[in-house]
């Protein structure tokens, strides 16, 4: 049940990072854990320092070091010249499992709420834009769901899946809204605007069938229907954060017995 988690916690931290870390701390697990989420992938550039500072909203110095920290573990590689930038170098290492295991388990409760929150909020935004529809924002779903099926790597998936949420948030015509869905996919360690799935291609299949019925629902105006399939597609974020909890808690405590870990197939 989750009635009652709350008590004992001060509300006003809902929106707010969920640890006391050093900031260059918290830099490095937030990347790790996106990077455990799928929200970055093998051979993805990580966007700029001046991006990365506004979405962890630390400091420059900060992410540079949290930056240099990854290079270290051979997580990142820096590239020169054109096209240069840091792109992701590995993707399931023992400090990526420990990363996010500590993220969840520090912040277990707290973020179950924060996701079922997330959900019951996805469905406001989808019921609010059935109801709000205008004739350029039905163009723009119905394009964006079109790319979202078409799209086969997992870039691909990650970028068209948050075209098309974006395209539905905007059609529901209030810009606090969207801020408040943005603040919490951020809370919910979704800094980067993509969903933890995109590396799995059967779930990748379900979120495509998910957004045909949400775009049909939310394009006849269907508000009740919008809320209901956009809050059972947000579920399907629920479900892989518990399965990763489930495989760095596996992982962490394999390092922890024997010292070794278990490489990706
Ligand atoms: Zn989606």
């Amino acid at each position: 049940m989750i009635s009652g988690d709350l008590e004992g916690k001060q509300r006003t931290k809902v929106f707010t990072p969920l640890r006391q870390q050093s900031a260059v701390d918290q830099a490095v697990d937030s990347l790790l854990t996106a990077i455990a989420l799928g929200e970055f992938g093998m051979g993805d550039r990580i966007p700029p320092e001046r991006d990365l500072a506004g979405q962890l909203q630390v400091s420059r110095a900060t992410v540079r070091e949290a930056i240099s920290r990854l290079n270290d573990l051979g997580l990142v590689e820096v590239r020169r010249g054109r096209g240069g930038g840091t792109y992701v170098s590995a993707t399931w290492t023992s400090e990526v499992a420990a990363a996010a295991h500590r993220t969840f388990s520090a912040d277990w409760p707290q973020l179950k709420l924060l996701l079922d929150l997330r959900s019951l909020i996805e469905g406001l935004v989808a019921a609010t834009a059935a109801e709000r529809l205008t004739a350029p924002c039905r163009r723009r779903i119905t394009a964006t769901l079109a790319t979202h099926a078409s799209a086969t790597t997992p870039n691909q998936v990650r970028q068209s899946d948050r075209e098309f949420h974006l395209a539905i948030s905007e059609a529901a015509r209030n810009p606090y809204l969207l801020e408040l869905r943005d603040d919490l996919a951020a809370a919910v360690g979704v800094r980067f605007g993509s969903e933890p799935y995109v590396e799995d291609t059967a779930v990748t299949r379900r979120a495509k069938r998910q957004h045909a019925e949400l775009a049909a629902a939310i394009l006849a105006r269907d508000a009740i229907r919008a809320s209901e399939v956009a809050r059972r597609h947000f579920k399907i974020n629920v479900e892989a954060v518990e399965g990763l909890r489930a495989r760095t808690d596996a992982e962490t405590a394999r390092t922890q017995r024997d010292g070794t870990f278990e490489k990706p197939k």
